[in-house]
This record gives C-alpha cells, sequence and structure tokens, in this order.
C-alpha cells in the first residue's frame, strides 16, 4: 500500500527590511491554497504569531479550506536565541492569536528552522504547560543549522506528555536528511523522494514541509536574517518548480491533517534524553 504524506506549510515571511522589500507572503500563499482547494488537500499550516495577526482575512481562507492552524513562534526567531522566558510569553501570545482565528484552541507547535535540539531541552515543558499537545520540531540528523542527530525518527512523547512528530529524514551514502521538504525536496531528483517515501519505517509520520517563498521565482534576492549569503543563495534555486515538487510529493493522495494522526496515535515510546522523569520522581527538577 502506498504510504501517504501530509501537507504542512510554514507561514512565515524572511524579509529583513520590508520598507523595501515588496510583500508577496500573501499573494504566493493564496496561489498555494488555490492549487490545495483544486485536489481537495488539507494540510496543517504553523503560523507565525505576528505575521497572521497583520493579515486576518488570509488567515481565515486558511480556516475556511479546511486547514489546520499550528503555531510558529511569535516572531520568526530560533528558540536558543529567544531563552525559555521569551519563548514562553511569545508562544502564549502566538497561540492566542491562532486561537482566536481559528475558533477553536490551536494546540500544534512548529519551531522555527527545527530549533528544539538538545541546548534547548526546557521547550517540551513549556509547551505542555501552555496546553499544547503535539511538535513537529525536531530535525533527527546532522543539519548546517539546527539538528538532533540520534532522536527518535517514529513519533515519540515527551517526559512532559508532548507527542513529537519527528521530521522525516532517509538515508543517502553517508548522508541522513529530511528529504520531504525545503531546499530538499525543492533540489534533488524526485527519485530521492519516491525511495525516501518507499523505504520509510512503517511506524513513521509522513509529512512535506515547505514556505510561503519557496513558491515565489519573482521575489527579488536578499540575504536572510538567521542564515547568510550562501543559505540564502540556495534558498532561490527552482522556485519556479516546487509547487509542482510539493504536489507530486502529495500523490496519489495527500495524508490527514497532522492533529487528526496524533488524535489516532494511541501510545508511542518515551523519549528522556536528559532523564527528566527520574529526576521528576525522585523530586529534584
Ligand atoms: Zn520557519
Amino acid at each position: 500500500m502506498d504510504r501517504l504524506v501530509s501537507f504542512t506549510l510554514d507561514f512565515e515571511d524572511l524579509r529583513t527590511d520590508p520598507s523595501v522589500q515588496e510583500e508577496r507572503v500573501v499573494l504566493v500563499t493564496d496561489r498555494i491554497l488555490g492549487k490545495l482547494r483544486e485536489r481537495g488537500i488539507r494540510g496543517t499550516f504553523f503560523c507565525v504569531g505576528e505575521l497572521a495577526e497583520q493579515h486576518p482575512a488570509l488567515m481565515r481562507r486558511i480556516v475556511a479550506d479546511g486547514h489546520e492552524l499550528g503555531v510558529h513562534g511569535y516572531q520568526h526567531i530560533p528558540n536558543d536565541l529567544l531563552g525559555p522566558e521569551r519563548f514562553r510569553s511569545d508562544n502564549e501570545k502566538a497561540k492566542a492569536i491562532l486561537s482566536d482565528i481559528a475558533g477553536a484552541e490551536v494546540v500544534l507547535y512548529r519551531a522555527p528552522q527545527y530549533s528544539l535540539v538538545p541546548s534547548t531541552p526546557w521547550i517540551p515543558e513549556i509547551l505542555t504547560e501552555l496546553g499544547f499537545i503535539a511538535s513537529s520540531s525536531v530535525l533527527p540528523a546532522h543539519s548546517p543549522l539546527y539538528g538532533w542527530p540520534g532522536a527518535p525518527t517514529t513519533p515519540f512523547r515527551w517526559p512532559s506528555g508532548l507527542i513529537e512528530l519527528p521530521s522525516p529524514v532517509t538515508k543517502l551514502g553517508p548522508m541522513t536528511f529530511p528529504f520531504l521538504g525545503g531546499t530538499y525536496l525543492r533540489l534533488l531528483p524526485s527519485a530521492i523522494r519516491k525511495r525516501g517515501v518507499r523505504s520509510s519505517d512503517p511506524a513513521s509520520v509522513l509529512w512535506t514541509y515547505c514556505h510561503p517563498w519557496e513558491f515565489d521565482p519573482d521575489e527579488k534576492f536578499y540575504v536572510y536574517e538567521h542564515g547568510g549569503w550562501l543559505v540564502s543563495r540556495i534558498g532561490w534555486l527552482n522556485r519556479r518548480g516546487m509547487l509542482k515538487r510539493v504536489l507530486n510529493a502529495l500523490e496519489p493522495q495527500a495524508g490527514l491533517p497532522l492533529g487528526e494522526i496524533v488524535a489516532s496515535l494511541g501510545d508511542v515510546p518515551l523519549f528522556d534524553p536528559f532523564g527528566t522523569d527520574q529526576q521528576l520522581a525522585s523530586g529534584q527538577k
């Protein structure tokens, strides 16, 4: 049986100087929404809270099309740069904004740039305290930006109870990488994507991740704030082909939105890299 791939998008705008760089995120997101509507695909939109606040009409169109909302920070800042206090207040604010738009409590979270890593161990507990149920924020591989090599590649539970759906990865020679989204999906031959899906662990949850800017060949080049020149250049490659690649990855039929998958998961193994469970049991914390 074919393994199904779910659609997820990180709704963000990476412009560094909005006073001179044209805003294109609404135009491009509407284009994506139209294609998904044509094909009857529902997915999960992880939204930067501040951006959602600025575009309520677009957000209402996303919800009206049956997509789920999740939080992608209040601003698009990697979590190690935020620290625990600001992480808490930012995501509490973003959750309230998005829950208001969705008309229901938003309980899904995705870290900017997969910045749930060994140096940010406080994230799962804070998310649970804020009422989040699931996260898709761990890249279980080495990465030039943020990754957690050795983390499980199938759904797991943090000691706080939060469910994690790790980013789908595949191996090619010595490399392990997130083949279903971003640069990898945009640039690598589709044979690698197909092989990755075929050889995936049946217990893994497969989802494609992408960003509005990746679908926009006409955006003028600039250097990303948390990227540097080379990463930014790579971000402009093959944007013209991205929509087709994402839609192909969702054939023959898209998987369910992530929240619906989490609701049907049942029990998943505990991942406790810091021994938090034992500390809780013995009263230390
Ligand atoms: Zn992002």
